[in-house]
């Protein structure tokens, strides 16, 4: 509350009036944008952060960057917090992104643009722009190397002619991010047919969304489901689990470490095969240690700087460039977009997609 009133008598509402009073043929340069992340405790959000930061003071803005440890209170404060400062844009990386409807509300008073930044912001019109990565298509990635890592489908996405049947478990990300539906939804457009015609089986029978969401992301929550899903299907040896379709390499994380106390041996043939995504540093180390088989890599370098063009455009009255236009109804409204593309990682392809491109150093990954 202290900060929220400093910062109110120190600027203000910066004047702006009108909705478009942020307009301006230099794009508003030296204007204030918000960078609102969920939390530090998934390192792509601190390379997000920084890179957004990056790119928008080489545009000449100045920026104020926030972090809400996962609280949902905490991010729709700090969101007031830059409202009160003058921000012209506020950039949002939502925890739940539908609590922030109010936030929104103030924002569109204030004639503050806002964009809703990896994470669709839902259940309100105030959303000008999307800047994200194809959400079904990292779903899609995700399930078919889960597949290629069982040995149903070869490197270049063939059937390799092998029947399987393969023992695997599915989860899925938080219900409150609209994302995690999109991957979900994704995965299962690919896995459905062969759960159907006995290719793989989910032994516990659990496949619904609401049935292997992992609230909050929570790497502990998905190690505790692995750990029951161990004890209830797998306790009596004659069935072993293959694989697991994780959505992020944190919840990957919590299914390694269930494994490992549940008796199965990183390096043992019968590893099962776990999928992740975003390529964190420690995830991509399990990749070449063979504890995971993927991940899927979003370079946030490029979505910081889509963000950073969105607002430049915003700022001097020009649309934004968008290519979808029809995927992210939030609700209340369309919400246009910019679609960045995923890529898989494995070992087999690690050094090129992140390593050569700059992403990581060599010594990163030691
Ligand atoms: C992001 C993923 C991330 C997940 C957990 C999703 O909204 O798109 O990249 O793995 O949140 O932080």
């Amino acid at each position: 509350l202290a900060l929220t009133l400093a910062a109110c008598s120190g600027s203000g509402r910066g004047g702006t009036g009108g909705s478009d009073s942020g307009a301006a043929k230099d794009g508003g340069k030296g204007s204030l944008i918000g960078i609102a992340m969920p939390t530090k405790v998934d390192q792509r959000w601190i390379q997000d952060g920084a890179n957004v930061v990056k790119e928008l003071k080489a545009a000449g803005y100045k920026t104020d960057l926030e972090y809400a440890d996962n609280d949902i209170p905490t991010q729709g404060q700090q969101i007031e917090t830059m409202i009160t400062k003058g921000a012209k844009v506020i950039i949002i990386a939502s925890i739940d992104g539908g609590a922030l409807g109010q936030q929104l509300d103030d924002a569109k008073a204030a004639g503050v643009k806002v964009i809703a930044y990896d994470r669709l912001l839902t259940g309100d019109k105030n959303v000008d722009y999307y800047a994200t990565f194809d959400n079904f298509k990292v779903g899609v990635l995700q399930a078919n190397s889960l597949l290629a890592g069982l040995g149903y489908l070869d490197k270049d996405g063939n059937k390799t002619g092998k029947k399987g049947p393969w023992n695997v478990e599915l989860f899925a990300g938080s219900p409150d991010d609209n994302n995690a539906t999109f991957f979900y939804n994704g995965a299962m457009s690919v896995l459905k047919p062969l759960i159907a015609d006995g290719t793989i089986k989910v032994t516990s029978g659990q496949t619904g969304f609401s049935q292997i969401a992992i609230q909050g992301w929570d790497p502990a929550t998905a190690k505790k489901r692995m750990d029951d899903l161990l004890a209830k299907s797998y306790s009596t040896g004659s069935v072993k689990l293959n694989g697991v379709l994780s959505p992020y390499d944190g919840l990957s994380d919590g299914i390694i470490s269930a494994l490992e106390s549940g008796g199965y041996k990183v390096g043992d043939a019968d590893w099962p095969v776990i999928t992740g995504q975003d390529a964190e540093v420690a995830s991509v180390k399990q990749i070449i240690a063979g504890s995971q088989y993927s991940t899927i890599f979003k370079d946030t370098r490029k979505l910081a700087k889509q963000a950073a063009q969105m607002t430049e455009a915003l700022l001097k009255g020009e649309k934004p460039d968008v290519n979808d236009t029809k995927s992210y109804d939030n609700g209340k409204k369309v919400v246009p977009t910019y679609l960045l593309p995923p890529v898989v990682v494995t070992k087999d392809n690690y050094k090129e997609q992140l390593l050569d491109s700059g992403y990581y150093t060599e010594s990163d990954l030691k």
